[in-house]
Formats: structure tokens, C-alpha cells, sequence
């Protein structure tokens, strides 16, 4: 299967025909082909939107009009739902089930800004003397969007969403590994009449080449990027040293998942599971550093270990899989690379750390993992694996336990359990992080902030925070007196 990237309205090849195999992780095969972008064709696809933001309708368009355009696409998406999901399961891996919360997540994500776009309002303000001041809230123009292949579609309506509600246009690049469903969703956009041609481009290709060729670029407004803390930083320096386009990251994590003693064992235990296992851990809040009272230590270990041993892995599409194979077989490796680097440290190996055999031999497949007494400064416990391997740390009591949460450099996210209430909100106002779950993990509403303290980020997706990336505030002043400046 060939695929052609979305160019001005045009389904295109790349302007010198090179093409990229994307894979089935799960079988370790070729599954289709899609364009390798040129620098060239990214500047065709920022003229495009450029022209669409600097003459085009769209950015003046009605608001309620651009809201229910948005309502389109969630609908044309939900009509395409189990096509999408399986797609997304096909080339990223995760079980099906997943992808259909994905697919779900990526509809709501242009239903609820879809349905914000008429209620962007700006203020008066209460200034003094004779004028009347106030703002006018702006597309911030044309914005280059960065993403990464953990969850393809729905970080592309993540992007997408708010940015059309706002007036803005846009050149989303997919990862390289996962492009497929952005492509599709191209087929989404393009088979929307009112959407004018040029306000959605969706460019395959690599960083280095699409996505740095964004950042590089002096007509582009802003870039909106998800992935690592590494690119991210490149990314902000690079905007500096160019235009000084805005910028918004949303970056890496080692997030702590904190198990107290008073907590509902049963409950802590399917937390702990499914906050590091879930998508193989391949999420960037992932829970990867459980932290736990000493006196259950042992026995959630244990409760731990043997829930890992049962999870069902193998290809996303079979429906008794619980976790399926990781992205690539390179990335496969550099988690390896951690479990080496685990044991080597000295941590306990308890579980996993293998490559399964059989039938799962062809795939990129790694079992769960679990390493225990790992030392809080190691690397293990500090740096993300973004894969299903998860360190444990027992800790004393709950000041130990703030002071080993915040040990990192990232803040995206924290878990607490705990049935004591007070002491819960004690660890949420304590824990320097974007969200805290108290007795739950991961769930990331459509209608509230995600995003990333300290090096996890800069800015919030999602809610009406999200939308605020891609405005920008203008203020008027009129003058109401009708005499000359006194000077
Ligand atoms: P990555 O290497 O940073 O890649 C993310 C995206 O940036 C990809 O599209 C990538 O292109 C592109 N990119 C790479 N180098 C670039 C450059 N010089 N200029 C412009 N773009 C460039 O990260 P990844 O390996 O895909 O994803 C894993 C990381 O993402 C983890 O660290 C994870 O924590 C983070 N993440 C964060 C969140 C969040 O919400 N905070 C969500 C998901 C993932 P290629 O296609 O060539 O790779
Ligand atoms: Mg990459």
C-alpha cells in the first residue's frame, strides 16, 4: 500500500519520489510505503498555508462556522472509527481496544474545539481617562505541529483541533514510524467541502529534515511539538535564533506512582499495573517510578510481579491482547538498553527483561518488567525508558516520599494512593508535576490542562488552556476624548 502526503490539497508523492517503509511491529514486515518529504516539498506546504492565513477565508471565517466544520471532521472520524483504529493498531501495535480509545479521544478533540471556537472572547479593560481599551483575541498564524509516534492520530487532532478553532492553518508532521492514520485523516479533511485547501497540510518525513525545516522557517508562527525533552530543547533554541516564533513543548517524563500503606490494596495494585504497562509503557506519563511505603513493599512486589506474568501479549488485533509489540525494532533495542543498564546498576531483576519467543519472535516484542531496590539516583530511575520497565522504591514515610517524587528533572505527572485524604492533598500541593492522580492513573480529560513542569514542558494542551497556544492577544485603545494630545 502507497501512500501520498497531504500538500495544499493535493495528495502528493515527494518532489524526488523517495519513499519510507513503515512497519507492522507485531510482524516485523513492511506494511506500506509513504512519501520522504524534501526540504522543498515543506516549503510548498508553508507557502500553501501562509497564503491561507495571510488572504485566505479561514482565519475570518465566522467562528461558528469554523466550529461546526470541526464538528464535521469529529463525525467523518467516528464514521471511520474501527478503519482508523485498526490502522493505528497495524503500524504503532498497541491493542485494538486502545486504538479505539485513541480514535474516540482524536473525535472529542475536534467536538470540544469545535464547539469553543464561538466562545474565544476577549476583555475590557478597566483602565482610566477618557478611552475605552480592550483585547481582541487573534490567531497566533501559521503553525508548524510536531508528533510523536506513541499516539499517532490522537496527538494530531490534539494539534490539529485547537489550532483550526483558533483561525489558524497548519503543517502537522506525523512521526516517521507512524504516519498512517495522519494520512488518513487527510482523507478526512480533504473530503470536508467548507475546509479550505492549504489550511491543513500533513507532511511525512523525519525530523531532521521536515520537522527542523519547520522550526528553521521565518514564515512559520509557531511550532507545537510533542516528543522528547532533547528535540524540545533543540526546538526552543532553534525558534530563538530564527524568528522567535512561539513555541509550546510537551516533553518527556519519569513520573512517580506513589503507594501507600492505607491504601485499597486491589485498587493500587491495578494502578500500578496499567499506569506502567499500558500502550507497553510507551506513554510519556507513564508511571515508571513506583514509589512505596515500606511496609507493603514486599507484597506489592510480589502482587505486582505476578499480574506482569499474566499480561497477554501479541499482535494489538487479536482481542485477548493486553500489550502489544513496541514501535520499532531500534526502539526495542534502547529499551534493552535500560534493562542492561538496570542490571548493571544493581537493581533487583523480579520479572520480564526478555524478548518472548514463539510465535511473537517475529514482532518487536519485550516483556513486562520489573526491577525492584533500585537506587533513586541511578539511571534507571531517573532517565525515561518509554518502554513497559518500571523501577521501585521503597521509601519511609511521606516526607521521603515528596522529596524521591520530586527527585527528577521532569515533572509531567504523579500518581498517590492513599485512602487518608488529607494526606493525599498534602503530596498533591507538594509534588511538582502537570497532574496528580489520587487514586487513579492516567486518564487526560479532554476538558482540563495537560502539560509539563519543570523539564516535562512548557504550556497546556487540551481544555481552554489548549486553545491559548494558538491565540494571541491584541489590545485596543480609543481614544474618547476629542481634544489633541496635551504634550
Ligand atoms: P522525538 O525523537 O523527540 O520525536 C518527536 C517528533 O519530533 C518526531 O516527529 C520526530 O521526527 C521529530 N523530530 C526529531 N528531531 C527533530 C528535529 N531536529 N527538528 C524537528 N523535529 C524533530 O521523540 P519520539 O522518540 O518520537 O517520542 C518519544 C518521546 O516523546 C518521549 O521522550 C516522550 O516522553 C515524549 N512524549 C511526550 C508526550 C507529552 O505529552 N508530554 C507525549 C508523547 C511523547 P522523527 O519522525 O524523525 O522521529
Ligand atoms: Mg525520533
Amino acid at each position: 500500500m502507497t501512500y501520498r502526503m497531504y500538500l495544499d490539497g493535493q495528495f502528493l508523492e515527494a518532489g524526488n519520489n523517495q519513499t519510507r517503509a513503515i512497519y507492522n511491529p507485531a510482524q516485523g514486515e513492511v506494511m506500506a510505503q509513504v512519501p520522504e518529504a524534501t526540504v522543498a516539498d515543506v516549503e510548498k506546504a508553508i507557502a500553501a498555508a501562509r497564503r491561507e492565513f495571510d488572504e485566505g477565508e479561514w482565519p475570518n471565517l465566522a467562528p461558528a462556522r469554523r466550529g461546526r466544520i470541526l464538528l464535521k471532521i469529529a463525525e467523518a472520524i467516528r464514521s471511520r472509527a474501527e478503519e482508523l483504529a485498526r490502522l493505528e493498531t497495524m503500524n504503532m501495535g498497541k491493542p485494538l481496544s486502545e486504538s479505539r480509545g485513541d480514535i474516540a479521544d482524536a473525535a472529542d478533540s475536534f467536538e470540544y474545539y469545535g464547539g469553543l471556537a464561538n466562545k474565544i472572547t476577549g476583555e475590557v479593560n478597566p483602565i482610566s481617562g477618557r478611552a475605552l481599551d480592550f483585547t481582541l483575541k487573534e490567531p497566533v498564524g501559521v503553525c508548524g505541529q510536531i508528533i510523536p509516534w506513541n499516539f499517532p492520530l490522537m496527538m494530531a487532532a490534539w494539534k490539529i483541533a485547537p489550532a483550526l478553532a483558533a483561525g489558524c492553518t497548519v503543517i502537522l508532521k506525523p512521526a516517521e514510524q507512524t504516519p498512517l492514520t495522519a494520512l488518513k485523516l487527510a482523507e478526512i479533511l480533504d473530503s470536508i467541502a467548507e475546509l479550505p485547501k492549504g489550511v491543513v497540510n500533513i507532511i511525512t518525513g523525519d525530523g531532521p529534515t521536515v520537522g527542523a525545516a519547520l522550526v528553521k522557517s521565518h514564515d512559520i508562527d509557531k511550532i507545537a511539538f510533542t516528543g522528547s525533552t532533547e528535540v524540545g530543547k533543540w526546538i526552543l533554541k532553534t525558534a530563538a535564533e530564527t524568528n522567535l516564533k512561539k513555541v509550546t513543548l510537551e516533553l518527556g517524563g519519569k513520573s512517580p506512582n506513589i503507594f501507600f500503606a492505607d491504601a485499597d490494596f486491589e485498587m493500587a495494585i491495578a494502578g500500578a499495573v496499567f499506569g506502567i504497562f499500558y500502550n507497553q509503557g510507551e506513554v510519556c506519563s507513564a508511571g515508571s517510578r513506583i514509589l512505596v511505603e515500606k511496609s507493603i513493599h514486599q507484597k506489592l512486589v510480589e502482587a505486582m510481579a505476578e499480574r506482569a506474568k499474566q499480561i497477554r501479549m501479541g499482535d494489538g488485533l487479536d482481542s485477548n491482547t493486553k500489550m502489544g509489540p513496541l514501535v520499532t525494532a531500534e526502539h526495542r533495542a534502547r529499551v534493552e538498553s535500560y534493562v542492561r543498564i538496570g542490571k548493571e546498576g544493581g537493581a533487583k531483576l523480579v520479572c520480564g527483561g526478555n524478548r518472548p519467543g514463539g510465535s511473537l519472535s517475529r514482532g518487536f516484542y519485550i516483556e513486562p518488567t520489573i526491577f525492584d531496590n533500585v537506587d533513586f539516583n541511578s539511571r534507571l530511575a531517573q532517565e525515561e525508558v518509554f518502554g513497559p520497565v518500571v523501577a521501585i522504591i521503597p521509601f519511609e514515610n511521606e516526607k521521603e516520599a515528596i522529596r524521591l517524587a520530586n527527585h527528577t528533572q521532569y515533572g509531567l505527572a504523579a500518581g498517590v494512593w492513599t485512602k487518608d485524604f488529607t494526606k493525599a492533598m498534602q503530596l498533591v500541593k507538594k509534588i511538582r508535576a502537570g497532574i496528580v492522580w489520587v487514586n487513579h492513573y492516567h486518564p487526560a480529560p479532554m476538558e482540563a490542562p495537560w502539560g509539563g513542569y519543570k523539564q516535562s514542558g512548557i504550556g497546556r494542551e487540551l481544555g481552554k488552556y489548549g486553545i491559548e497556544n494558538y491565540l494571541q492577544t491584541k489590545q485596543v485603545y480609543i481614544n474618547l476624548n476629542q481634544k489633541p494630545v496635551r504634550w
